[in-house]
C-alpha cells in the first residue's frame, strides 16, 4: 500500500468509527459552521490546531502559513481573516505561534531561501529588526530564539489590529479580542504572550477614521 493510500484508509475507519458513537454527526455539522474561533497558526505538522486545544470540527476556523504570519498583502490571509470576521463573526482571533519553530530560526540565518522563500521570511527579519536592542542582548541563541517567536506572535496581533476589518468590526461589533500565543513542542502547552481587546488603541498612523 502506498502511504497516501493508508490516510485514505484511515479516513474511512474515522468517519465509521464517528458514525458508530454518534450516527448523526455529519448531519449536524452539515448544517453547522458557526465557529467562535479564528485560528492563525503556522503550517508546521507538529502544531494541530483541533488537537491541542481539544476542540472538535466546527470549533475552529483555520489559516496556517510558515511562521503564523500576518502579511497585509497576504489576499490568502486577509480573505479568511475578512470571511471569519464579518461572515462567521467569530469572537476571538488567535495566532498561536510555536518555540522550535524553523520558518523562524530561519530567518535568524543570513542562509538565501532563494526568491520566495527569502520574501515570506524578511518579514520575519523585520520583526527581529524592530525588537534587536532586546534580542541582541539575549546570549543563549536557542533562548533568543524563543524570545523571537514571542516578539513576532505580538507583532502579528499589531498587523491584525492595524487592519481595516478588524478596525471595523471593532468600532461597530466590539468583538473580536485579539490573543497572541505560543505553542511549547516539548511540552504541549500553550503560553499567553499578548492579548488586545477590542477597541483598544494602536498607533495613530494606523488608525482609521472613516470606518
Ligand atoms: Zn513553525
Amino acid at each position: 500500500m502506498q502511504p497516501y493510500e493508508k490516510l485514505l484508509l484511515e479516513n474511512k475507519a474515522w468517519a465509521a468509527e464517528k458514525l458508530q458513537d454518534d450516527p448523526d454527526y455529519f448531519n449536524r455539522l452539515v448544517h453547522l459552521q458557526t465557529p467562535s474561533f479564528l485560528w492563525i497558526g503556522c503550517s508546521d505538522s507538529r502544531v494541530p490546531a483541533n488537537e491541542i486545544t481539544g476542540t472538535q470540527p466546527g470549533e475552529i476556523f483555520v489559516h496556517r502559513n510558515v511562521a503564523n504570519m500576518v502579511v497585509n498583502t497576504d489576499v490568502n490571509l486577509l480573505s479568511v481573516l475578512d470571511y471569519a470576521v464579518n461572515h462567521l463573526k467569530v469572537k476571538h482571533v488567535i495566532v498561536c505561534g510555536h518555540y522550535g519553530c524553523g520558518g523562524i530560526k530561519a530567518a535568524t540565518t543570513n542562509t538565501d531561501f532563494k526568491p520566495v522563500l527569502n520574501m515570506w521570511l524578511r518579514n520575519i527579519k523585520d520583526v527581529y529588526r524592530f525588537h534587536r536592542q532586546e534580542l541582541d542582548a539575549i546570549v543563549d541563541l536557542e533562548e533568543r530564539t524563543n524570545r523571537l517567536t514571542e516578539l513576532n506572535v505580538q507583532e502579528q496581533v499589531f498587523n491584525l489590529a492595524k487592519t481595516s476589518i478588524i478596525q471595523k468590526a471593532w468600532k461597530n461589533e466590539q468583538r473580536p479580542d485579539l490573543h497572541g500565543w505560543v505553542y511549547g513542542l516539548n511540552n504541549g502547552i500553550i503560553k499567553p504572550v499578548f492579548e488586545m481587546k477590542t477597541g483598544t488603541h494602536i498607533d495613530g498612523l494606523y488608525e482609521y477614521d472613516d470606518l
